[in-house]
């Protein structure tokens, strides 16, 4: 019970000892982690140094071994700061409750390229503005309330033959469309994971799929941007606004640096359809036709060629983001730059 769980987060096991202790009676132990806790306050709630983990391991009875090669997140590749980890899996979720009292929150969770559950096949939950919590110590308690709320119906979408989409394996809430949105989300979900577990952090495919990511889930100033066509899509599609918006202050410049955490999912995931469509990746081309056929009967036009979805995302030739994409594009190997000119010439 006390051991990290297969892809558990740190942050998961303490805030689990935590509630045990709490809900055990063991209040020595529950206020040593309270204390823990607060004095961590503003500091990754997943990295810990020698000092941090000996501190640890002085409340964790008996010492945990393993902790150590846990201690610090194992890529930084698209990684949401500490206050956004708060995406989960609802069905992992109802699991957890039965076999540990509690959610495991894994380490795939906190990655924003990761939107889908490998192992259910749905789409991650994000705790909303309505569930509020203050930290990440009582994500659970925000994400039960949540899930209590707004049970998830069973289904599975990915990698479904077209024709078996049917009303019955549709998600709660979701559409067909996004059913197909969310299987090309999670090829490039699955090819993220791939060359990351392979040890190409420097690759430039991820290079290419990180800048269009940022490209797609920009920040914006309020009021004197046009809100990014990720944001616009999603709103069409649920009539939730969910745009990144940045301080007035801010210097365009610093807004196309790589800083596009943006918390919810959903988000997320048209941000992943839209970078697989633009850089037309394997198996995508088809499955983004039919995405445009499937909105364009609800009344909502997208562009169904990689080029004009460059053009959407991007906003014009004339803006800071297209020349900033040009200037990233420089650095790719010569071979990637020709699969680049398709759609970045414009
Ligand atoms: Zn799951």
């Amino acid at each position: 019970m006390k051991r990290l769980r297969n892809n558990e987060s740190i942050s998961s096991l303490i805030e689990r000892l935590w509630f045990y202790a709490s809900v055990d009676g063991a209040l020595e132990e529950s206020s040593a982690f309270e204390d823990f806790f607060n004095s961590r306050e503003g500091l990754d709630i997943d990295y810990y140094n020698d000092d941090d983990l000996a501190k640890l391991n002085s409340i964790i009875e008996p010492v945990q071994p393993n902790l150590a090669g846990a201690s610090k997140p194992y890529t930084q590749f698209y990684l949401l700061d500490s206050a956004s980890r708060i995406s989960f899996c609802p069905a992992c979720a109802e699991e957890d409750l039965k076999s540990a009292r509690t959610i495991i929150w894994r380490i795939h969770w906190s990655y924003g390229w990761y939107v889908v559950c490998l192992e259910h096949s749905c789409m991650l939950m994000t705790i909303s503005k309505g569930n509020y919590i203050s930290r990440v110590g009582q994500r659970t308690e925000s994400a039960l309330r949540m899930l209590a709320c707004r049970p998830h119906a069973k289904y599975s979408v990915s990698l479904l033959p077209p024709d078996s989409i049917t009303t019955s394996t549709i998600p709660h809430n979701f559409m067909r469309a996004e059913c197909e949105i969310l299987d090309i989300a999670l090829r490039v979900q699955k090819r993220i994971m791939y060359l990351i577990e392979a040890g190409n952090y420097g690759c430039s495919e991820l290079a290419m799929i990180s800048d269009l990511l940022a490209l797609t889930l920009r920040g914006h100033v309020r009021g004197k941007e046009i809100i990014p066509y990720s944001y616009r899509l999603a709103k069409q599609l649920t009539g939730i606004g969910y745009s990144n918006y940045i301080d007035m202050g801010s210097k365009h410049a610093t807004v196309m640096t790589g800083e596009y955490a943006v918390c919810a999912s959903y988000p997320r995931m048209i941000g992943l359809a839209l970078t697989a469509a633009i850089i037309r990746h394997s198996g995508v081309d088809f499955r983004w036709y039919r995405v445009c056929d499937l909105l364009a009967e609800r009344g909502i036009l997208v562009p169904r060629t990689s080029k004009l979805l460059y053009l959407a995302v991007v906003g014009g030739a004339d803006t800071a983001e297209h020349r900033w994409y040009l200037k990233r594009v420089k650095s790719y190997p010569i071979e990637l730059r020709k699969i680049c000119k398709e759609y970045y010439t414009i």
